[in-house]
C-alpha cells in the first residue's frame, strides 16, 4: 500500500506524515516513510544541487528532471521494493509536486510532466496521496526565514502552487484535500478516517 502526503511548503506534511506512519504500525503494519527528493544516496546528493542557493543556472526543464531523476531512484531502490515485500510505504512529495511546481506554477506543460514521470516511476502511482491545504500567507509564515532556493521563489509562486495542488485534486477520486487549518490533531483524526477506508477497501 502506497500513500504520498503532498502540498505546499509550510503545510505540515511531515508532521502529518510521521502521525500516520505511527498509526500504521501501531495497527500492525511494517511502515517505511522516506523523502522526495531524498532518502537515496544520488536523490540526497541531487536534492543538494537542486535546494542550495548557488549561481549555476538550472533551467526549469533541467529542474523538472532532476527532481524526476531523484524519484527514479527512490522508487527503484526503496519504494518498489518495500511495496513488494508487503509493506505499507508512506512518502513526502511524489509526481504531483512536480506537475504542480514545474508545471502549475512553473513554464512546463504538466501532461508533459506526467508522462516523463510515468516512464520514470514505470508506472508507479500512489493508491492515495493526502494534499494538505493551508492559505499561503499562514503557510510562507510557518516557514520563517531560512528559506531553500525553491521557498524563496515568492508569494505569487506560492499561490499558483496552492491553485495548482487544488485543481490536480478536483474531481480525482485519489487525491483527498485535507484542511490544514485545524489542529494536528484533527488532522491526524481525518487522514486516519480516510486511510482506514482505503485500507479496508
Ligand atoms: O523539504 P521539502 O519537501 O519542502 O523540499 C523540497 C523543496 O523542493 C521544497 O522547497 C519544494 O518547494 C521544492 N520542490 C519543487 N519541485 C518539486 C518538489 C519539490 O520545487 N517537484
Ligand atoms: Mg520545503
Amino acid at each position: 500500500m502506497f500513500f504520498v502526503f503532498d502540498g505546499a511548503d509550510g503545510t505540515g506534511k511531515t508532521t502529518q506524515l510521521n502521525r500516520l506512519a505511527d498509526w500504521l504500525s501501531e495497527q500492525g503494519h511494517e511502515v517505511v516513510t522516506c523523502k522526495d527528493p531524498g532518502t537515496t544516496e544520488l536523490g540526497e546528493r541531487l536534492r543538494e544541487i537542486l535546494l542550495s542557493k548557488s549561481d549555476t543556472p538550472i533551467h526549469m526543464r533541467s529542474e523538472m528532471m532532476l527532481f524526476t531523476t531523484a524519484r527514479t531512484q527512490l522508487v527503484e531502490q526503496i519504494v518498489r521494493p518495500a511495496l513488494q515485500a508487503g509493506k505499507v510505504v508512506v512518502l513526502d512529495r511524489y509526481v504531483l509536486s512536480t506537475v504542480v511546481y514545474q508545471g502549475h506554477a512553473g513554464p512546463l506543460d504538466p501532461t508533459a510532466i506526467r508522462r516523463v514521470n510515468d516512464f520514470a516511476t514505470d508506472g508507479l502511482w500512489p493508491i492515495r496521496t493526502f494534499v494538505l491545504d493551508l492559505p499561503t500567507e499562514i503557510a510562507m509564515q510557518r516557514l520563517g526565514d531560512s528559506l531553500d532556493r525553491m521557498e524563496s521563489r515568492g508569494m505569487a509562486y506560492f499561490e499558483k502552487v496552492r491553485a495548482g495542488f487544488l485543481a490536480e485534486a478536483e474531481g480525482q477520486p485519489d487525491i483527498s484535500v485535507i484542511d490544514a487549518t485545524r489542529t494536528a490533531d484533527q488532522i491526524a483524526e481525518a487522514i486516519r478516517t480516510i486511510a482506514q477506508s482505503v485500507i479496508e477497501q
